[in-house]
């Protein structure tokens, strides 16, 4: 790894702005590679612009000036020998105004409009034409970057970079393409046990940043070109490259980055897996009591998918290493119980338990279940939040660090350094999306050796994200609805029919049923999400003056929201208006409908958890998603997705494939790093490749991994969850 400081050309603002983009050393510069691109290799005549179409133009300036009217603007006229093009600037500096100077020859390059006066071009960029001016010979880059650092800058740095590699020794390889002379029919290996022959790792120069890192028989059957090609096609693609493929990372170039990226995470995902395996963690016997006790005092049975997923989590706590399990099951398929059997096997075997669930509301009914079903049982149960006295938390906290509250359930606030536990053996994180990486880090290190883990998540996680991001976990699936529930029926209604929706309300709770009315999503302002919450609220007690109407959201107090939950469990409110505080885990039976206010603007998952608030009881549920007129095609795409299924794992397919992964990886908290070349929709198949040759890989060439490892350092580790 060559630090960039130490290549002499680069001045210190150069360097220092570079790193501001996260980029340390050569490798990095040469992995930092264009988000499009722009074909500046010829030029259009005015005559031949088509609307929509990025363009160059060459021509000289025939008039310029500033209008004021309908507001301030820099507008030019370009003439070439077939006509004239009118630029635009919004927004423009002295600079520019004397680039745009009558009589001078400009090439300009945008995005053709068609505006008042003909073609236009808004914001084009300018360059001024000399003698020697020539036309870009290669597709031009256009890169990520930061204030201060211009496209010409750091494409010469990146060009500086490529040219550095070349006085390395040459790669083992060079430019060759790689694999097989005939194209193979699939391009995945057929089997994990009939990987091709790797062959031998290349005896390459580990100072080259563009030398290959693994034994080329990884790359066999998709015929990519070298890593070194690769990259200097990426950065400098030939004017007759294929611009839509590399727009869209398709082409053999991308496709290489983006299976090595996804081997890099397999790897080092697998070596996570590996490093757990080999620290220790409290050994839990099999509960002889607690657990059957807790079983019998049900009014229920167990499901088989529950049984099936208790069992897993059973034999996982029976091992001297720290389990991290993820429980996945659709909103109401009864994770609580499940978790609540593993407590009392750690309680049993003589460990602490801790309960963390995301809101104050959830943590709130997760004590009063825990609380009915544990004080017969004799076990002590420690509550802390942020929002306790600190009298109350100081008890608490003293009962947690002498040992003799056996489960303590809370918000975040469980973790915070103050807390320390006597002997906590699990860890049990609930709608564990909702927590950054680093929040469950700090939990798991308050035990010593290092406890166990159960993350529960009813946000299905999509086969190709558990694949990549979630591949260090173990995964358990409960994939069945206690018997008796009645299906949710879905409607989608134009918001015109208020009226209908209103009667319906009416009709539900004063038919001794409950129901949830949901204010939209207002997500640019929490402000203005209040004053629609409490509008609503207003309205609603207008609207219904016969019965009881309960308001919560995110900003009010947590005994508030609390006062208001209980009430609403406990029937003495019918109609409760909600934002979407309401939206994970809460659970009241009774409550048979559900309007959810422009649900176009909510997300699929967020929509499904949501509509699982209802059809918890035996009455037949409706969730009702009003919806303002006038819906765009995606909009609509995506409510008929929901309108027409009820399988949480579809939807949540869906959901990735409409708006990407971050939904599922809790980044806004975390800010774990999204891969940046693959894809998990458009690369599942390089994703299955890379884990089906991983661990083969790491048994039989460690240090080809490190290698590969290195190379995509500095994120590789951060490509994990932890
Ligand atoms: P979630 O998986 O969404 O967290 P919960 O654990 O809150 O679901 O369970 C939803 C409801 O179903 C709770 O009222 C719970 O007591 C009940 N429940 C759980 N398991 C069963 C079962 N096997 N049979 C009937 N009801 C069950
Ligand atoms: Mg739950």
């Amino acid at each position: 790894m060559t630090n960039l400081s130490e290549i002499k050309t680069f001045s210190k603002p150069l360097v220092a702005n570079l790193n501001k983009l996260g980029i340390h050393t050569i490798q990095a510069l040469l992995l930092h590679l264009p988000l499009r691109y722009i074909d500046e290799t010829h030029m259009t005549s005015v005559r031949d612009l088509r609307v929509g179409e990025p363009s160059q133009v060459e021509g000289e300036i025939v008039h310029t000036e500033v209008t004021y009217k309908p507001r301030k603007a820099l507008i030019a006229r370009l003439e070439d020998a077939s006509g004239q093009l009118t630029l635009r600037f919004l927004h423009f500096y002295p600079s520019q105004i004397s680039m745009l100077k009558v009589g001078n020859k400009l090439r300009v390059y945008g995005e053709v409009r068609s505006g008042f006066f003909g073609y236009e071009m808004v914001h084009p960029t300018c360059k001024a034409v000399g003698e020697k001016t020539t036309v870009a010979e290669t597709l031009t880059p256009v890169y990520p970057t930061v204030a201060g650092l211009t496209q010409g800058n750091l494409r010469k740095a990146i060009a500086t970079a490529l040219n550095l590699s070349n006085i390395f020794p040459p790669p083992g390889r060079g430019r060759a393409r790689v694999g097989v002379e005939s194209r193979v029919s699939q391009n995945s290996y057929p089997h994990p046990n009939l990987l091709p022959e790797m062959g031998k790792e290349l005896d390459t120069s580990k100072q080259n940043p563009l030398a290959e890192t693994l034994p080329m028989g990884v790359y066999q059957p998709f015929q990519f070109p070298s890593f070194s090609a690769s990259l200097k096609a990426l950065h400098n693609p030939p004017p007759d490259a294929d611009l839509q493929g590399l727009e869209e990372k398709t082409t053999p170039e991308w496709q290489r980055l983006a299976f090595d990226e996804l081997l890099a995470q397999q790897l080092s995902m697998r070596k996570h897996y590996a490093r757990r395996r080999s620290v220790d963690a409290p050994q839990f016997k099999q509960s002889k009591q607690l657990v059957s006790a807790l079983l019998k005092s049900l009014p229920f049975a167990l499901t088989q998918a529950q049984q099936k997923v208790a069992v897993e989590i059973q034999n996982d706590l029976t091992q001297p290493h720290p389990m991290q399990r993820l429980l996945q099951g659709d909103v109401g398929s009864g994770k609580t119980i499940v978790a609540c059997m593993a407590a009392l096997q750690s309680i049993e075997s003589g460990w602490q338990v801790a309960l963390m669930a995301p809101t104050e509301i959830l943590a709130e009914q997760h004590f009063r279940k825990m609380i009915g079903w544990l004080t017969p049982l004799n076990i002590k149960i420690a509550w802390l939040t942020g929002s306790q006295s600190k009298k109350d938390r100081d008890a608490a906290m003293q009962i947690i660090a002498d040992g003799s509250a056996q489960l303590v359930i809370g918000t975040h606030a469980l973790f915070q350094e103050a807390v320390r536990f006597k002997k906590l053996g699990l860890a049990i994180i609930d709608e564990q999306h909702r927590f950054g990486v680093h929040q469950r880090l700090a939990l798991r290190q308050k035990g010593q050796p290092e406890p166990h883990q159960l993350m529960m998540t009813a946000t299905p996680i999509p086969r190709t994200l558990s694949m990549s991001y979630y591949a260090d976990l173990d995964v358990s699936v409960i994939d069945e609805l206690p018997p008796g529930r009645t299906p949710i029926a879905t409607k989608l209604v134009s918001d015109v029919r208020r009226d209908e929706i209103l009667q319906r309300v009416r009709e539900a709770c004063t038919q001794g049923n409950q129901a949830y009315w949901v204010c939209p999503l207002i997500e640019e302002s929490e402000a203005l999400q209040l004053v629609t919450a409490n509008d609503t609220y207003a309205l609603m007690q207008n609207e219904f003056p016969e019965l009881r109407v309960g308001l919560v959201h995110g900003r009010m107090k947590p005994v508030e929201k609390q006062a208001v939950m209980a009430a609403f469990s406990a029937g003495e409110t019918q109609l409760l208006v909600a934002t979407t505080v309401i939206e994970v885990g809460v659970d009241v039976p009774n409550a048979s409908l559900m309007v959810i206010e422009h649900a176009e603007r909510m997300g699929l998952s967020q929509l499904h958890q949501l509509r699982g608030r209802v059809g918890r009881g035996a009455a037949k549920s409706a969730c009702i998603l009003l919806y303002q007129n006038k819906l765009s095609e995606t909009a609509r795409a995506r409510l008929k997705v929901i309108y027409e299924s009820s399988d949480g794992f579809a939807i949540a397919q869906a959901d990735l494939n409409l708006r990407g992964p971050g939904e599922y990886l809790g980044t806004r908290q975390s800010g774990v790093p999204m891969l940046k070349i693959a894809d998990l929709n458009r690369d599942v198949e390089l994703l299955n490749a890379a884990k089906n040759i991983a661990d083969r890989l790491i048994k039989e060439h460690p240090s080809a991994v490190e290698k590969h490892l290195e190379r995509w350092m500095g994120r590789a580790d951060e490509l994990v969850k932890v």
